[in-house]
């Protein structure tokens, strides 16, 4: 299935010169939606996966089904100050400032084998943030997907050591 097209390209979007690839389209789409999980979760099969973490809110939309699909439990990674219990923190660099990430900090077991998830690759900034946190915790990062890879801003080479998959590329 070629998974371009079912998202939309928005030009413009959030500001002038960004092209946002809008994957809710795809999501619209039953059979597309179901057929994108299904091609990450067949690359995390026979990964000995034990939990999937995504950070919000795509993140959500692509990893929680992605859980279900192998059986395994989900865990959310979020902005600062949306979860309600004890957690670990990391600081990331966006384009303008920074923001925080948090994890619960009992959600991952050392040893557990991790599958990150989110929708898009850009610098690899939110992922690497993600995993710095899976990491502490004493996660193993087993696997990585993304619906979309802009390959243009390299964010692969940022998460070189890792094992990633992209369900479609942007040059
Ligand atoms: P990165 O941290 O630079 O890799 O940026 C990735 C994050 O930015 C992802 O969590 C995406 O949800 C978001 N993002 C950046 N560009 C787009 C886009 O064109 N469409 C949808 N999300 C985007």
């Amino acid at each position: 299935m070629d998974f371009k097209e079912f998202i939309t390209i928005v030009p413009d979007f959030p500001k002038e010169g960004i092209r946002f690839k809008d994957i809710t389209t795809l999501m619209q789409n039953g059979e597309a939606y179901k057929k994108a999980i299904d091609e990450m979760a067949a690359f995390a099969k026979d990964k000995e996966i034990d939990v999937v973490v995504g950070p919000e809110a795509r993140g959500f939309v692509v990893g929680c089904p992605i859980s279900y699909a192998l059986e395994i439990g989900f865990v959310p990674v979020r902005k600062a100050g949306k979860l309600p219990r004890e957690v670990i923190k990391v600081e990331y660099g966006l384009e303008y400032g920074k923001d925080t990430l948090t994890i619960h900090k009992d959600s991952i077991k050392p040893g557990q084998r991790v599958l990150i998830a989110d929708d898009l690759l850009a610098t690899g900034g939110t992922i690497e943030a993600t995993i710095k946190m899976v990491e502490e915790l004493g996660g193993i990062v087993a696997g990585i997907v993304f619906m979309i890879e802009l390959t243009y801003l390299d964010g692969r080479e940022r998460l070189g050591k890792y094992d990633v998959f992209t369900l479609t590329q942007y040059s």
